[in-house]
């Protein structure tokens, strides 16, 4: 089960990015700026998807509520996994008519915002070695658009920020990426004035808005990278259930004693499983996924493996005589 924390969730592309994430099987914290209500339809979706639900009011540009936000998720769930940082707003004029109040504002929540974010979770992930960070670019940050200096300010900055600590938290389990939506049909668009909204279309190829629900599912992809532990788990749990199975075997077959058979079974997958796959096994996931496939799962699939393998090989040895002379040939 993972546990994800979307800002901005009460509306449009949040909304959508929390019901996502909450089909996929994670639990949702998300934060909004003012609409109390709006949020709670947000926790109800997602609870009618079987996930928890949690709807926190914070400013992202104060790194005080920031941080009480960060906390409120870590008590209701213990951890963070996944960070969507969407929460975002316009100012839109002209730069000659630009007052300084909106490029600030713009600023402070779509850049600072997920900065604050960033930092605040950046410890909780690199603690748990693992973690998914998004954020919310814009095609205006890459392409700039008249009208929109701050915006499209703001949107280049998080693109250079996600580069950054992309590079920073890599070695630690925690990717770090943004998307950059085209124009999408939420109430951020529908203030554009219409003469904007057809200037836009021709840029279009599909001749139309995107629906939130397209970013969300790019975004989740996002956010599940590398989530496919139990394929990696398995890999790394080899080495142990094969040393595993290997010692019990040998243990049987030279004593005949079941605790002497399970004390070598318990120091194979301990030596291997815990020496070579743990270390590897913790860079890619959280600590108990780690143990769980270092320790366990080798110990399991050699106790099973092992005495299934074990006894079809005392079995074939009896069957052809070849175990009797070779304890004769032992005891001589
Ligand atoms: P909406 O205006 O529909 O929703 C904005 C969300 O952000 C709301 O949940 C709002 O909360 C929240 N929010 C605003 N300010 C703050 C703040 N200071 N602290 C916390 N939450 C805040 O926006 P969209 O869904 O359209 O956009 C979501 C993100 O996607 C934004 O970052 C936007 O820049 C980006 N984007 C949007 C595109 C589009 O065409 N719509 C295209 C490309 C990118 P509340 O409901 O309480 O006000």
């Amino acid at each position: 089960m993972r546990h994800a924390l979307i800002t901005g969730g009460s509306r449009g592309i949040g909304r959508a990015i929390c019901e996502e994430l909450a089909r996929g099987g994670a639990n949702v914290v998300l934060c909004y700026a003012g609409r109390a209500e709006a949020a709670q339809e947000t926790v109800t979706a997602c609870e009618d998807l079987g996930a928890k639900a949690l709807a926190v009011q914070c400013n992202v540009a104060d790194e005080a509520q920031v941080k009480a936000l960060m906390d409120a998720a870590v008590k209701e769930f213990g951890r963070i996994d996944i960070l969507v940082n969407n929460a975002g707003v316009t100012r839109d004029g002209l730069v000659m008519m630009m007052k300084e109040a909106d490029f600030d504002a713009v600023i402070d929540t779509n850049l600072k915002g997920t900065f604050l974010c960033m930092k605040a979770v950046s410890r909780i992930m690199m603690k748990q070695r693992y973690g998914r960070i998004v954020n919310l670019s814009s095609v205006v940050g890459l392409r700039g658009n008249a009208g929109q200096v701050n915006y499209a300010a703001s949107k280049a900055g998080v693109v250079g920020m996600t580069k950054s600590l992309a590079k920073e938290l890599a070695s630690r389990g925690v990717t770090v990426n943004a998307v950059a939506p085209g124009f999408i049909e939420t109430d951020m668009t529908a203030a554009m004035p219409q003469a904007a909204k057809d200037a836009m279309m021709p840029t279009i190829p599909m001749q139309r808005l995107g629906a939130p629900e397209d970013v969300a599912k790019a975004v989740a992809f996002l956010a599940s990278l590398l989530r496919n532990i139990f394929g990696l788990g398995s890999l790394l749990a080899f080495p142990g259930s094969m040393c595993g199975a290997l010692l019990c075997g040998l243990v049987y077959w030279k004593t005949r004693n079941l605790p002497a058979t399970l004390a070598g079974e318990v120091f194979g997958t301990g030596i291997i499983g815990g020496l070579a796959a743990y270390p590897v096994a913790v860079l890619f996931m959280n600590v108990s996924a780690a143990a769980f496939y270092a320790y366990v799962v080798p110990f399991l699939v050699s106790t099973v493996g092992g005495s299934i393998l074990a006894g079809i090989l005392v079995f074939t040895l009896q069957k052809s005589g070849a175990l009797k002379s070779m304890r004769a040939a032992l005891e001589h």
